[in-house]
């Protein structure tokens, strides 16, 4: 039995989370939860999950009405509040389902507290993979990732000897814009971009895979879980996401990990942690995924993940600076603030900008997230 804290119940991976933690109610026992500024929802998963003792919203006005209308519940806000919910919600898995850098000290925190971190917040590997991969080596907590490229690619390598991987092939749908060409990305609007054609997710996710800063984030990611080094991992674009990624193997064999693109699998796989029955495919059920279309990625129609790449392999606090500059810029596009095609440009910007550090810490890495942000929305103005 595991005593689980959901972090971002109210987001995508986060409704779907609940799904799966109600699917094995003799595995799971929910004791806590936050969410950001949806409080409407809470009711309905106190309904469901009565187990619940711990909750954290994001204002302090939210928290303040929730104490009067459940006097029972022990109830925290905002970013110190999600630190004390982790410290003090007698849980022994965290899932981490909340979006951009908010996810980053959460994800720290659960590791120093030897809780099993299962993690959709990509952002914490991107920005922080370096102090995250440090806890896990002094033998601090246990990570799984969630995101479903690395479910995939988790899966695959747990077949073969690693000795035999040649390279990681990491699928890409391309987003909602895969059918235009750059040029026709000059007058694209937010609601374009917000229609994704095989996933349905958060705003902020929906716009990093119109970029595919997405897929320069999972590569790093990669990199990170992995130990794989960036140059072998490889993009691939995929139109209709069934294949979730591939491996290539010394001698030229290439493995799959094939299935509809619905994260409760992904979410399933690491909240068992690891211990579900996968059977490959069998050849003739092959047919009802078809067709499958495959096509190179090209770097000139999708500069982000070449801009996220060299952050990468820049180190230091690069990879903090591309990823606040990424998120400002997104949310300056979804509030209309600037067209599409800036989001790339305030994100070269910012790296060209701000002064680089070698081995930054957990503080430095939260005041150079603060101060990007800063620079970029001065930059844009308005
Ligand atoms: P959503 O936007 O749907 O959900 C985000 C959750 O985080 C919500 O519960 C939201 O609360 C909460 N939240 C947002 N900002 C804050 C904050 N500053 N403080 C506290 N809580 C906050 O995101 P997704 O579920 O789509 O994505 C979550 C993570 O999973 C991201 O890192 C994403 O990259 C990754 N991921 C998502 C996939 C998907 O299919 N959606 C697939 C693979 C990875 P509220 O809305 O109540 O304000
Ligand atoms: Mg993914």
């Amino acid at each position: 039995m595991r005593n689980v804290l959901l972090l971002g119940a109210s987001g995508s991976i986060g409704t779907q989370s609940l799904d799966i933690l109600e699917k094995h109610p003799e595995r799971f026992t929910l004791r806590g939860f936050s969410l950001g500024k949806r409080v409407h929802m809470i009711p309905d998963f106190l309904k469901r999950f009565p187990s619940v003792e711990y909750l954290c919203v994001s204002q302090a006005e939210d928290a303040e009405n929730l104490r009067k209308k459940y006097p029972n519940l022990k109830i925290y806000h905002g970013d110190e509040g999600l630190v004390s919910i982790i410290e003090e919600c007698p849980c022994d898995m965290v899932v981490n389902a909340l979006v951009g850098f908010a996810g980053m000290v959460p994800s720290v925190t659960a590791l120093r507290h030897d809780r099993i971190l299962c993690l959709a917040n990509k952002e914490s590997l991107v920005v922080g993979g370096s102090i995250i991969n440090g806890l896990l080596r002094e033998g601090k907590g246990r990570l799984l990732p969630i995101d479903s490229e690395h479910v995939a690619i988790a899966k695959l390598l747990s077949c073969i000897k690693r000795e035999d991987l040649s390279r990681i092939l990491i699928t890409a749908s391309g987003g909602s814009f895969r059918n235009k060409s750059r040029a026709e990305l000059t007058h694209v609007t937010r609601d374009d971009a917000l229609a994704h054609p095989t996933w349905s997710m958060g705003a902020k996710i929906t716009i990093d895979s119109a970029t595919m800063m997405n897929k320069g984030f999972e590569i790093i990611e990669a990199d990170v879980l992995f130990g794989i080094g960036v140059d072998r991992v490889t993009p691939l674009m995929h139109a209709e996401s069934y294949v979730h990624s591939l491996i290539e193997l010394r001698d030229g064999t290439l493995l799959a990990d094939i299935s509809k693109p619905d994260m409760h699998g992904p979410i399933e796989y690491a909240l068992m942690e690891t211990e579900v029955d996968f059977t490959p495919v069998k050849a003739k059920s092959l047919s009802d995924y078809a067709p499958y279309h495959f096509h190179a990625f090209d770097p000139e129609r999708y500069p982000a993940v070449g801009i996220a790449l060299d952050s990468h392999r820049r180190g230091g606090n690069s990879n903090a600076i591309l990823n606040a500059a990424n998120e400002a810029a997104v949310y300056a596009f979804l509030e209309n603030r600037i067209p599409f095609l800036q989001i790339e440009e305030e994100v070269r910007y910012a790296l060209d900008t701000l002064p680089f550090m070698a081995e930054p810490s957990l503080e430095d890495l939260i005041a150079v997230d603060k101060k990007t942000r800063r620079v970029v929305n001065e930059h844009i103005g308005g």
